[in-house]
């Protein structure tokens, strides 16, 4: 179409615990790395995520695509699942990866890409804040990019 290109973003919130540490490092090596967020029982966050999906507007509607449709689907796949959780324990991918606002927003934008390409738009990005101090964004084109990579022969060969 003709439509000129516009970003929307949605705005939601969720509350997790986590705790920073790899399974495979003593107490000692993750609490180098991470610090007191290594400390063995976990800590909470109130979790601001800010979604950004990019498209045309209809000229029909004013719109990329359908603000309530996008704001379930951010529910239905984020918030529902993600919150009053401890996200090392209740979400299965976060046992073998560590759960840093950078791997939890990059989690989150594998979630929510297809739902949104199917509502007829494009994540383009997230933006997870996770404290007054520390905020991630990571980019929908760079998740793309990230499989492509993971595609190649190896990975092809395992049936990935
Ligand atoms: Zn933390």
């Amino acid at each position: 179409g003709n439509g000129m290109e516009a970003y929307l973003t949605l705005s939601t919130h969720f509350s997790a615990a986590h705790r920073l540490a790899r399974p495979d490092l003593s107490f000692e090596e993750n609490s180098e790395i991470y610090g007191k967020c290594a400390r063995p029982n976990g800590h909470g966050h109130n979790y601001h995520l800010e979604v950004t999906v990019k498209g045309e507007i209809d000229p029909r509607t004013g719109m990329i695509a359908d603000l309530g449709a996008l704001q379930k689907a951010i529910d239905d796949y984020v918030v529902e699942p993600f919150d009053h959780t401890f996200l090392n324990k209740d979400i299965a991918y976060f046992e073998k990866v560590v759960p840093t606002a950078e791997n939890i927003a990059v989690r989150i934008g594998q979630l929510l890409r297809s739902p949104v390409r199917e509502l007829g738009a494009e994540l383009h990005k997230i933006k997870l804040i996770e404290s007054p101090n520390n905020s991630c964004e990571i980019f929908g084109a760079d998740l793309d990019a990230a499989d492509v990579a993971r595609q190649q022969p190896s990975a092809v060969l395992a049936g990935v």
